[in-house]
């Protein structure tokens, strides 16, 4: 656990959150500033600042969850769509540095866009990015 960390204290329990899942490994919150009607957060309880330091069998473990409240959550909330988000680095939008994954469920004119703004390479361009990214290892 890290001092200064504020997820490390909603996931131990020490700050009081709207915990609708808990475990030995983690704790699911809602958001407080909710992109739409049930957005919580899955925190590991252990720190780890993001995705690069998430271990892979919690990286696993994460994802399993993710996938068992989104069927929880669609059954409880009646969501249209639903959207698993994870921000890494303040470019990124990530605010709190304690890996955290976002499960967000969407409704019809909920108006919320999640999203990016498509560009447009070429395909030496982007043959050129795969090259670079196949070869790294
Ligand atoms: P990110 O921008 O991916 O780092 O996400 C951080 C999220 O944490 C934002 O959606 C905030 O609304 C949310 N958040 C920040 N502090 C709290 C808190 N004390 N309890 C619940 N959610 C929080
Ligand atoms: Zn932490």
């Amino acid at each position: 656990m890290k001092d200064d960390c504020i997820f490390c204290k909603i996931a131990a329990g020490e700050i009081p959150s709207n915990t609708v899942y808990e475990d030995d490994s983690y704790r699911v919150i809602l958001d407080l500033g909710p992109a739409a009607r049930g957005h919580a957060l899955i925190l590991p309880k252990e720190h780890y600042a993001d995705i690069y330091e998430l271990p892979d069998d919690k990286a696993g473990e994460v994802f399993r969850l993710a996938k068992k409240m989104a069927g929880r959550m669609k059954s409880a909330l009646g969501c249209d769509g639903f959207n698993v988000v994870q921000n890494n680095g303040e470019i990124a939008g990530q605010t709190v540095f304690h890996f955290h994954m976002h499960l967000i469920p969407r409704y019809e004119n909920d108006g919320q866009k999640i999203g990016w703004t498509p560009g447009e390479p070429s395909q030496e361009e982007l043959q050129e990015t795969a090259r670079i990214i196949r070869e790294e290892n």
